[in-house]
């Protein structure tokens, strides 16, 4: 990859690109990691806002963006077949994260338009956060923390209930890519015993490879979702996978929410019939199925795996880098390869 973290850090002083006017970059709802750039951002390209305007986005798109080359987009703000219909010099689609679900792929592919991700500048805090996410469930971390704020320690005879020990515990991890390996590693560490499922067999892991989800399920205490969601994956983990993983059984999920049967996954927690779950995602984000909110078995969490202002700021880079080589005719840092 070409960006390095000894390199000095780009600032606003720095002239925008050769040549005389900076490159259009469109913006249709801004991500965090825009917000959190913005003045960077507007140093080196020419931002069009479309979430300024009080024209609709579409009026907008055909008054001022037909010349726009290229676009930021985050998950909360799709790019649709429809949408790119409205942009006919478009040539890039640049992300703010990792996946990219958010896309209409096949469009772009159609289209002949790039696709950049941040690639895995995320992945080392995503890995972390699963991790956190994992021992919070088991030792009842968030749980604790309520049960002391509500004064319940002090005025309660109650004792607060066991939580579980991580080591030796069987951990499936699905998806053995960028997070989920780091994951395996740090798992490894606490003593558990990895197994894992992705497409394909990983010849140089030292895990145990499970070809079917289900399988990986039946030999795991924890079942820990790291996959993308695709057409593949949507709902992939169901309720025959979660009768696999059992009643002793804990699931996380850091990939996407709609990988979980949401409404299964609500159904098994309130019947007991795995034992608890810790969820950075969800389906219908920001919404959360209600019955979770009441279950000291279940973390939640604002989809925040990736979220350090260090990670934010090694994506600011890998945007700024795949931009301008867009912009330049060069090769993309980070391209998403689009499959047939
Ligand atoms: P990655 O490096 O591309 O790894 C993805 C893994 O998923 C690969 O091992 C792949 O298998 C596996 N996979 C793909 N399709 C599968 C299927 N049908 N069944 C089983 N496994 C399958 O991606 P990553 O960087 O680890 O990120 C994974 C996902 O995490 C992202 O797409 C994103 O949705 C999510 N994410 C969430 C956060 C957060 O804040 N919660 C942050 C970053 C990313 P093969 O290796 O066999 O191809």
């Amino acid at each position: 990859m070409a960006h390095r973290r000894d390199e000095p850090p780009m600032s606003g002083s720095e002239p925008p690109m050769s040549g005389s006017e900076p490159p259009q970059l469109l913006i249709i709802r801004p991500s965090n990691l825009f917000r959190a750039h913005q003045d960077g951002f507007s140093a080196k390209f020419n931002v069009l806002k479309a979430y300024e305007s009080p024209l609709p986005t579409e009026t907008f798109l055909r008054e001022h963006a037909q010349s726009a080359k290229a676009i930021l987009c985050f998950k909360g703000s799709p790019i649709t077949g429809d949408l790119l219909r409205h942009l006919p010099s478009l040539g890039l689609v640049v992300t703010s994260g990792t996946g990219v679900n958010h896309i209409d792929l096949a469009a772009c592919r159609r289209r002949g338009i790039l696709v950049a991700n941040t690639a895995d500048v995320f992945s080392v805090d995503t890995a972390d956060y699963a991790v956190g996410l994992l021992i919070a469930v088991m030792r009842k971390i968030s749980s604790g923390d309520r049960f002391v704020r509500r004064r319940l320690w002090s005025l309660s005879h109650e004792e607060f209930p066991l939580g579980f020990k991580l080591r030796d515990k069987r951990v499936g991890i699905v998806g053995l890519g960028n997070i989920g390996s780091k994951v395996a590693k740090r798992l490894d560490a606490f003593g558990c015993k990895i197994s894992y499922n992705s497409r394909s067999q990983k010849p140089r892991v030292p895990y145990n490879f499970c070809p079917t989800p289900h399988e990986l399920a039946s030999q795991s205490d924890i079942l820990l979702i790291c996959c993308p969601l695709t057409e593949d994956t949507r709902h992939m983990i169901n309720n025959d996978v979660m009768n696999a993983l059992g009643e002793e059984g804990v699931i996380v999920n850091i990939g996407r929410g709609a990988i979980i049967e949401e409404d299964a996954l609500v159904k098994h927690l309130v019947a007991r019939r795995i034992a608890g779950a810790a969820l950075d995602v969800f389906e219908n984000e920001p919404r959360v199925p209600v019955e979770l909110f009441e279950m000291d078995n279940v973390v939640l969490s604002p989809h925040r795996g990736s979220y350090t202002k260090e990670g934010y700021f090694d994506a600011f880079r890998i945007v700024v880098e795949n931009l301008e080589s867009f912009f330049l005719n060069k090769p993309l840092v980070s391209p998403v390869r689009i499959e047939e």
